[in-house]
């Protein structure tokens, strides 16, 4: 169902006014978790000035140790909501459990399934139920085509809403967090007719870097970026390192418009 052969045309996942997948670039940004009404509001005003076109924010995080900030849950997804209502930007938030699908659903405009889940089958059909755009990381050990799959399920449970999104894969480099898979991009848009989005916050782990590589992906042919932004990047409870602030979001964004037009 994913596959170009039985569809041709590109898929465009529509969320609100913003098209993903129609030619335009979608600029996604926002904090990696929702801490505080302050910092997502901050945050959230900051990235819709400097042009972004949705908001993200995680409400439920998946985190590595159980003792780090697993995020503010239904609090969080209400502190969303608010910055919605403020900005008019949609919002993209992750489930990572079947059980909280229809809360998440009630708030968020995009559905995101974390690489960490991304073979979660349980998690995969519950959200293709909802009929929501849901937001697909590749896993961090998932072959192109393990991920083409997991959103076969989604489709296959009744979503053709999916949108994928490259966050870098594990290797054997360590000085970078991950490592940005940058040929899945124009690949995967050979092989399938979703769109493809990249992540270079995740990609790098490091803030320096992330320009570079949203520049890099916007020239190999992606449909859309994923940015971490924080107003206090070293005060940050999850990604400060890897969080532009939003000055450096903003000089980013100015980059990549020539670089969207020469695409
Ligand atoms: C995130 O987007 O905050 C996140 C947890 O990303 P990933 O699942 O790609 O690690
Ligand atoms: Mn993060």
């Amino acid at each position: 169902l994913v596959g170009r052969e039985l569809k041709p045309e590109n898929t465009v996942v529509r969320v609100g006014d913003v098209e993903i997948g129609s030619g335009k670039l979608v600029v996604i940004a926002g904090p990696c978790a929702v801490e505080s009404e302050k910092q997502l509001l901050e945050a959230a005003s900051a990235v819709k000035k400097a042009g972004a076109d949705i908001l993200r924010g995680g409400a439920f995080k998946p985190r590595t140790s159980p003792y780090a900030f697993q995020g503010l849950e239904e609090e969080g997804l209400k502190l969303l909501n608010r910055a919605k209502q403020e900005t008019g930007l949609p919002v993209v938030t992750e489930a990572v459990d079947p059980r909280d699908v229809p809360l998440v659903a009630r708030y968020a405009d995009i559905i995101q399934v974390g690489a960490r889940n991304m073979q979660n089958f349980r998690l995969l059909r519950e959200v293709g139920l909802t009929g929501k755009p849901i937001l697909l990381k590749r896993g961090m050990a998932a072959t192109i085509e393990e991920w083409l799959m997991a959103a076969e399920y989604i489709v296959d449970a009744g979503n053709p809403h999916v949108i994928l999104c490259e966050r870098g894969i594990r290797t054997y480099e360590n000085a970078t967090r991950n490592t940005l898979d940058i040929s899945a991009v124009p690949l995967v848009k050979e092989l399938s007719h979703l769109p493809v989005i990249v992540d270079p916050s995740h990609a790098s782990g490091n803030w320096k870097l992330v320009a570079p590589l949203a520049r890099a992906a916007v020239a190999v042919g992606a449909d859309g970026i994923m940015v971490e932004v924080h107003p206090e990047p070293l005060t940050a409870l999850c990604d400060g390192p890897q969080s532009l602030n939003p000055n450096n979001f903003s000089e980013l964004m100015q980059s990549l418009v020539p670089i969207a037009r020469a695409v």
